[in-house]
Order: structure tokens, then C-alpha cells, then sequence
């Protein structure tokens, strides 16, 4: 999504060529380095991100450069988009992703302002299926949440099978979610390792003095100055993807 981002929105706004653009990402994921090439994540052809480094070898990067990253200063992200939200962060965690949805589709759908944002239904590493019901006033959602690969199955079976009913769904391949991702440092096994890191998280998300994707002002003046409507055909465009089968290897 960024990659697509910065090839146009970033592009247009700096008027730099998009051939010009090199994107790189930094990812908890090895499956991004084969997801990048896939023709559905491609705009005209044209790959949105160009190279994917994980974030062990980033870490293995900054070692040999001989960086000590405590002892630099903090600073704030560059702009356009270097802000970001609690929203955001929580991205990282089994459940992260539906609580970022329902913090704003809670605002959207009641029109009240949701005074506690945070949802724990959805959360905790325990249960690799979760299920919470999230009243928005007078609707109940259903929500469905799986972490790793067997859960998945389980979850996607049961819908398929008539058994489970939800509004909407979470899948993270990864048990934990991209806190455990194949590219992050190895943890050896040791479980409480993933644990730090999703409670990290949320320490990190209730700093944030802005915790709704909604209310991000970068977000905003993007769709202001480029975007057009939320969820219209440029945004669905450019954020959004498909996926068709592809051959077994
Ligand atoms: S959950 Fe795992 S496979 Fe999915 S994006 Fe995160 S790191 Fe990659």
C-alpha cells in the first residue's frame, strides 16, 4: 500500500518521476519479498515496492554500520505521512488489525465519539481463534479472529461450512501475529519473547496521543489533496488488492 502511495501521492506531490522512486520496505515478513512481484500488487505493470528487507537483516545492517541506536537522538518520521497513529502500531498483533477497524468503524457507523478504544475481546496470544461480539449501538458484529496457519484453516472451514457466522475476519499466518513473523530476530522458541513484543505494542498504542486511523492528519490531507473520497475509486485503486490462485510450486 505505501509502495502505491509513494509512487503516486508522494510522486505527484514532490514531482518526481515514479520510474525515479525507489521503494523499500522494512517488513517482519520473508513472504514479502515474493509478495512484491505478484501481478496484483503491481500498477501498470510497474512494482508499487521495490526491494524487501526483513527487519533481522535491517537489524544485521545497522550492527555492521556500527550504529548504536541508543545512543542517537530521537526524531520524528519525515513527511508527507510521518505521522502515525496507535491504529497503526497494533497493526503488528493478532487482533491489531480488526481493533484499528472497529475503532473506526465504531465512530463511522454510530457517529458518537468512542470514548475507550480499546477492545480485548479480539486481543490475547492464548486462544489461537478468538471470537467477540462488538455491540456499535444497536448492531451487533461478530468478529472472528485466528492466529497461524491451522487456526486459519479451522476458522475458514467452519465459515465455509455453515458452523461459524461472523461480520468480519482477522487471518495472521503467523502465531502472534508479524510479531512472529519469519524475518523478525529468532526468539529460539521462547514464547515470552512474542509476548514482550505484543505488550510493547500496546504500551506503544496507549502513548499515542492519536490512537484512530481516522483522525491521522497526514491520512486526512492525503485524501484531501489526492485520495478523493474514502473508499472511492482512487483509494480503492491503490489500497486495495485481490488475490487469484497461483501454481504449486
Ligand atoms: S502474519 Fe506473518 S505471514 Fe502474515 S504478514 Fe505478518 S509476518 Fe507476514
Amino acid at each position: 500500500m505505501f509502495g502505491a502511495i509513494a509512487k503516486t501521492y508522494f510522486a505527484e506531490k514532490f514531482n518526481i518521476p515514479a520510474d525515479k522512486i525507489v521503494v523499500v520496505s522494512v517488513m517482519p515478513c520473508i513472504a514479502k519479498k515474493y509478495e512484491i512481484q505478484r501481478e496484483e500488487l503491481k500498477s501498470d505493470g510497474v512494482q508499487n515496492v521495490d526491494y524487501v528487507i526483513t527487519t533481522r537483516e535491517f537489524a544485521k545492517m545497522i550492527r555492521e554500520a556500527g550504529i548504536d541506536f541508543t545512543k542517537l537522538p530521537d526524531e520524528d518520521f519525515d513527511n508527507p505521512l510521518g505521522e502515525s497513529t496507535g491504529a497503526s502500531v497494533i497493526f503488528g498483533t493478532t487482533g491489531g488489525v480488526i481493533e484499528a477497524a472497529l475503532r473506526t468503524a465504531y465512530e463511522w457507523v454510530t457517529g458518537e465519539t468512542l470514548q475507550d478504544v480499546e477492545f480485548h475481546g479480539v486481543r490475547g496470544f492464548e486462544d489461537g481463534l478468538k471470537e467477540a461480539t462488538v455491540k456499535l449501538k444497536d448492531m451487533e458484529l461478530k468478529i472472528g479472529v485466528a492466529h497461524g496457519l491451522g487456526n486459519a484453516r479451522r476458522l475458514l472451514e467452519d465459515i465455509r461450512d455453515g458452523k461459524r457466522f461472523y461480520h468480519a475476519i482477522e487471518i495472521m499466518a503467523c502465531p502472534g501475529g508479524c510479531i512472529d513473523g519469519g524475518g523478525q530476530p529468532y526468539h529460539h522458541g521462547n514464547l515470552e519473547i512474542v509476548k514482550a513484543r505484543m505488550n510493547a505494542i500496546y504500551e506503544e498504542d496507549r502513548r499515542k496521543p492519536i490512537r484512530k486511523s481516522h483522525e491521522n492528519p497526514a491520512v486526512i490531507k492525503m485524501y484531501q489533496e489526492y485520495m478523493g473520497e474514502y473508499g472511492g475509486h482512487k483509494a480503492h485503486k491503490l489500497l486495495h488488492t485481490h488475490y487469484t490462485p497461483r501454481e504449486s510450486i
